[in-house]
């Protein structure tokens, strides 16, 4: 996938903000944050959308979730957090690699 941005941050050929990344993720700082703590969660497995898991990532699925949580009360956000998964164009996807934007903080824009 080398026309997949996500996945040329995940073979470090294109720099990011990385916060956290283990064997199955990658967690790193939006380029253009909507919020004070505005991050992104990948799988480093490509998959395309939401709409494009399979049930053989039901554990990477499962594995997303519950590292959310930790990963906002390590940004501080004791208090809730906020988070948003795009699904294709009619959902506003711009970047065709799946990822979970977790936001909180000030400027939390309504939604
Ligand atoms: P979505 O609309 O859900 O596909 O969101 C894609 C997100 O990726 C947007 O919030 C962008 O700001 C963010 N983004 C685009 N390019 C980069 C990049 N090079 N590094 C970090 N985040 C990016
Ligand atoms: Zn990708």
């Amino acid at each position: 996938m080398s026309d997949c941005l996500f996945c040329n941050i995940i073979a470090g050929n294109i720099p990011a903000d990385i916060l956290y990344e283990d064997d199955k993720i990658m967690v790193f700082k939006d380029i253009y944050p909507k919020a004070d703590v505005h991050l992104l969660m990948i799988p480093k497995v490509h998959i395309e959308t939401l709409a494009h898991l399979e049930q053989s990532h039901h554990d990477l699925i499962a594995y997303m979730m519950l590292k959310l949580p930790q990963l906002a009360l390590e940004q501080g956000l004791d208090n809730g957090f906020r988070t948003i998964i795009n699904t294709g164009k009619g959902g506003g996807q711009e970047v065709f690699h799946l990822h979970i934007h977790l936001l909180g903080g000030k400027n939390l824009p309504g939604f």
